[in-house]
């Protein structure tokens, strides 16, 4: 199918200016992996990827089709997904800021107020501000409704006490969108409240969380009489879990749509091992190659609705679920490719194969674990009986914890 010409010469257009901008993904080693293992590797590669956001944004190709009095470019669709199969060929990424950017910049977009739209908006397409998200807590993951850091209104503040855990890139991020229980005596679902905090706020101590490949990723989150202009609400006092879930959802699309595509990786290996002929190795082979494009092709129309602000035409954590599933038979494959290579070796192929078997932990927890999807998705796209659980009046304060 031959493209319309408006399209071509967008096309041209953008693809322009990352050959003049931006590192080709052929001069990229193939087997990099994207760990820091020091913080100030950690900082750096969060720093480029801010500064990267911006001259994005500068050259109108971050938020293409947002409304251009929010910072956007005010185009069309089509032309964010133009830009999105381009930018896959350089090397160069938004990262963290990237992420949020794609969480918290439909959720400003549909429950923020018009002061927010104007002024967040725009930093957060710039990368002049980056927000972590705040939301788990150590007695409220899954079940994150249930979640217990306290936010008392003061005059025109909330006086906010807690903690915060699993928090992604928080000792980078100068903001923070946060859940605060406002109201204990409603049901837990209620009395919760969606803010926007800076985390330069007195009271707020981040303390990173350094895992067994030796990257602090994440981190604890420790509020103590916090101060947050009520001003900074999202959505309205009391019902922050609409915009929650918002963020959720875009958070699923996200996670499954970023995923590096992984099948020429594995082909290699099996090249390389003299395996491309094992009639089971290439039954393998074809089954992960068709996993893989079918997901990728769901995850597209899925971003395609985001983009366009419609309902999205299936669950996104279905997608997440297929991401999920997908990184557990690469880390599989590929370990079984390498051999005995796979546990003792360190050359950059065999680190690849082992960061792909162990990153089937972080994709499968993040974002909603594989079982609260399959849940989620048993109850809302099959109509399955809802989970046995308290009754969903009960007040939060009454309820076990
Ligand atoms: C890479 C990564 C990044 C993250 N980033 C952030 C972040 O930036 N901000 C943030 O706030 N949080 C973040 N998290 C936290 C994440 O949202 C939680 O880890 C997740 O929601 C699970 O909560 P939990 O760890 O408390 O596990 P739990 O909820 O305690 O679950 C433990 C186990 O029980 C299972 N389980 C729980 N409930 C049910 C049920 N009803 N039915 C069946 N099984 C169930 C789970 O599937 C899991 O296997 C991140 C996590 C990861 C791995």
């Amino acid at each position: 199918m031959t493209e319309p010409a408006e399209h071509a010469a967008y096309r041209a257009g953008v693809r322009a200016w990352y050959d003049a901008n931006a590192t080709p993904k052929r001069a990229e080693d193939p087997w990099a992996i994207n760990v820091h293992a020091d913080e100030a590797a950690a900082r750096r590669h969060f720093e480029e990827s801010r500064a990267w956001l911006g001259r994005l944004h500068e050259a109108g190709l971050v938020g293409i089709a947002w409304p251009a009095e929010y910072g956007g470019g005010g185009g069309e669709p089509w032309m964010s997904r133009i830009e999105r199969e381009i930018s896959r060929d350089y090397e160069e990424w938004t990262g963290f800021p990237g992420a949020t950017l794609a969480m918290l910049g439909p959720t400003l977009l549909r429950h923020g107020t018009e002061d927010q739209k104007r002024r967040v908006l725009p930093e957060l397409l710039s990368g002049r501000s980056t927000f972590c998200q705040l939301f788990s807590e150590p007695g409220a993951g899954s079940d994150l409704a249930s979640l217990a850091t306290r936010a008392e209104r003061d005059g025109d503040e909330f006086v906010v006490n807690g903690q915060k855990v699993w928090n992604s890139a928080a000792q980078h991020c100068d903001r923070g969108f946060i859940l605060v229980r406002t109201d204990p005596d409603a049901p837990k679902h209620r009395g919760i409240t969606f803010l926007l905090v800076d985390m330069a706020t007195p009271g707020i101590e981040v303390r990173p969380l350094v895992q067994i490949n030796r990257s602090a990723h994440f981190n604890e989150v420790f509020l103590q009489d916090v101060r947050v202009p009520v001003a900074n609400v999202v959505g309205e006092i009391d019902e922050g879990w609409g915009p929650a879930r918002t963020v959720l959802s875009n958070e699923s699309a996200f996670i499954a749509g970023a995923r590096v595509p992984t099948r020429t990786k594995l082909t290699d290996l099996a090249g390389i091992g003299g395996r491309l002929g094992d009639p089971v190795i290439r039954q393998r082979l074809a089954d992960y190659h068709a996993r893989e494009r079918v997901s990728g092709w769901m995850g597209e129309q899925v971003q395609q609705a985001v983009r366009r602000g419609e309902m999205p035409p299936m669950d996104p954590g279905l997608i997440k679920l297929m991401a999920s599933e997908n990184k557990r038979r690469a880390g599989d494959l590929a370990v079984e490719l390498l051999g005995a290579e796979a546990q003792a070796g360190t050359d950059p192929r065999t680190r690849w194969a082992q960061n792909e078997l162990m990153g089937r932990y972080s994709i499968s927890i993040g974002g909603g674990t594989d079982e609260v999807l399959r849940n989620n998705i048993g109850e809302r796209s099959l109509g399955l009986p809802r989970e046995p659980g308290p009754d969903r009046s009960t007040p939060w304060r009454d309820l076990p914890r």
